[in-house]
């Protein structure tokens, strides 16, 4: 599914694959992902038997990354990433409302998997599928030269982007500091990780303040260098 041209004009209705401009070589990757279906005999043998959807947002001048997991189903339904009630929870923690979490051209969303997995017998969803990380993660890195800041939410994305340093996802997120200041390590936002938050009453205390001030920090740099850009006329 390519970009429409409303989708740039209103990031927090868009859905799908976002890709604001100038997208360049990101559009090309973009566009391949949005047309995958690598997975879709997984998918379709599945109990929801869905086809795939990749969900994710993109640009080059975006500072932040979300490093997620992967679609949950009522994303899947509505090409929104952190549409739910995980993703209220995770613009609380950053501090930040809809209008700035959904404007691609400051943070980039790339889940661990770009679709909805499935469910597993207990109706949890279902890890994200490696292959998905092993067929794009690499080279969409590579294209989203602006990041400075990567937040990595969960597990995967954690033993993802710092290998052998990840540890459990109570050891790498007590141990935010190490990562500081262009990463930090987090929970997953979801209701399961409740009792996780209540055990662990730094997380809220300790990490949550840093986070907060690490993401006003690079998106006020962000629209800094937007309003330079435009006096500069070269947006
Ligand atoms: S999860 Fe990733 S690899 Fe699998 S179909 Fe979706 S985009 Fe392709």
């Amino acid at each position: 599914m390519k970009p429409s041209p409303s989708d740039h004009e209103d990031p927090v209705r868009a859905t799908g694959v976002v890709v604001a401009p100038p997208a360049g070589r990101l559009a090309d990757l973009a566009e391949r992902i949005a047309a995958c279906r690598l997975c879709a005999d997984r998918f379709a043998a599945t109990a929801t038997a869905h086809a795939p959807r990749p969900v994710l947002r993109l640009s080059p001048q975006a500072s932040v990354l979300v490093a997620g997991q992967a679609p949950g189903m009522r994303v899947h339904r509505s090409g929104l990433p952190f549409d739910d009630p995980s993703g209220e929870r995770l613009r609380s923690w950053m501090g930040i409302d809809r209008a700035a979490f959904y404007d691609p051209r400051r943070i980039a969303i790339v889940p661990m998997a770009f679709c909805f997995p499935g469910y597993d017998a207990r109706k949890a969803d279902l890890p994200p599928p490696p292959l998905c990380a092993r067929s794009w993660r690499a080279p969409l890195m590579a294209a989203l030269r602006g990041i400075r800041l990567t937040l990595l939410v969960g597990g995967h994305a954690q033993r993802w982007h710092l290998g052998r340093r990840a540890g459990s996802v109570t050891e790498t997120v007590r141990a935010w500091r190490d990562f500081a200041p262009d990463i930090i390590p987090l929970p997953h936002p979801s209701w399961r990780n409740t009792a996780w938050i209540r055990r662990n009453p730094w997380f809220e205390a300790e990490l949550l303040p840093h986070l907060r001030r690490r993401v006003a920090e690079e998106l006020a740099r962000a629209v800094s260098m937007a309003s330079s850009a435009e006096e500069d006329g070269t947006t």
